[in-house]
């Protein structure tokens, strides 16, 4: 019998503490402001954007929204990114990616003052996650690592095994679940025998953006199973990459799409932006 691990449940009890938080930073006038950039027309960006503007108001964060046309040279947005770092109403800086193809992602994300980084995108952040002292985590891999304490799942001694390698969810994932004693595997579209690698996981990760990819006859009996990937299948229904029907049986846990990693993602923003409106009163 598999239990789920629900994603919203955990998001709304993790929102719940931040809000007390920041209201309890309100009290001592320090208010929270998280800075959101868009660049362009993207739909799905549009809809994180303001996902990410709507969490911040049941929190209590203040949400400022640069909407930049999509025409917008490098110069011009990093003149903004600037502008942002010196704001002292600004806590936390986040740049919607993708960006268009003209401007360059990682000379954005590098503009980015590391203690208004709340993506961890920052390669300064990165390198703290590596050697286990950092002030921010990277979202995704942050809110996993929430859930699985929620419900009481340790990684220390497991077999982990983490499908994707992206410098976003697979490479940070890895180095988390190994920084809470999991004996961590990182597979990538050259890993020869995957399915051998992933049968002997404890906690399986997948991270690889395909619909049905991982399958019940990679997953070990009684593992716990957290599926990263959002994509549309056959009918265009919103899905992830674990053949959920047949994989959740063989599951001690697992998390659903939607309902599961996507609204934690979120929540493990504002927390950021949290901590670093903490740090700036410091
Ligand atoms: P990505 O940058 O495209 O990385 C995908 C990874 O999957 C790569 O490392 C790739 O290996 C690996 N891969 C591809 N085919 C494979 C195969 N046949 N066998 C083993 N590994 C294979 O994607 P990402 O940004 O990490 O995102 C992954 C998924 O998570 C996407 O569906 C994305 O939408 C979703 N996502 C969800 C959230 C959320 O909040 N729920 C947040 C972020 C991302 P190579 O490196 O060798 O190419």
């Amino acid at each position: 019998m598999y239990n789920l691990i629900d994603g919203k449940k955990v998001s709304e009890h993790v929102r719940e503490e931040i809000k007390e938080q920041v209201t309890e930073l309100l009290k001592n006038g320090k208010e929270t402001g998280l800075a959101v950039i868009i660049v362009g027309n993207d739909p799905a960006s549009r809809v994180y954007v303001n996902n990410k503007k709507k969490g911040c108001e049941q929190v209590g964060i203040k949400s400022y929204e640069y909407a930049l046309p999509e025409e917008t040279t490098t110069e011009q947005l990093l003149s903004l990114i600037e502008t942002l770092n010196s704001d002292s109403k600004v806590d936390g800086i986040l740049c919607q990616l993708p960006l268009p193809s003209h401007i360059d992602e990682n000379t954005a994300i590098n503009a980015i003052s590391p203690d208004k980084d709340v993506d961890a995108f920052h390669p300064i952040n990165t390198g703290h996650i590596m050697i286990g002292d950092h002030s921010f985590l990277p979202c995704t891999p942050a809110g996993i690592m929430e859930m699985l304490k929620y419900y009481d799942i340790s990684a220390d001694g497991k077999e982990c095994v983490v499908i994707g390698r992206s410098n976003i969810v697979g490479k940070p994932m890895a180095m988390l679940l190994l920084g809470a004693n999991g004996t961590v595997t990182v597979c990538h579209s050259r890993t020869k025998n995957l399915s051998e690698v992933t049968r002997r996981a404890d906690i399986l990760v997948s991270a690889v953006g395909r619909a049905n990819f991982v399958t019940a006859d990679m997953v070990k009996d009684g593992a716990v199973v957290i599926d990263v990937g959002m994509n549309r299948n056959g009918s265009g229904k919103l899905c992830g990459d674990v053949d959920f029907e047949n994989v959740k049986e063989k599951c001690s846990y697992i998390t659903p799409v939607p309902g599961g990693v996507g609204p934690m993602t979120i929540t493990m923003l504002l927390k950021n932006t949290l901590t670093a409106s903490k740090n700036h009163l410091n």
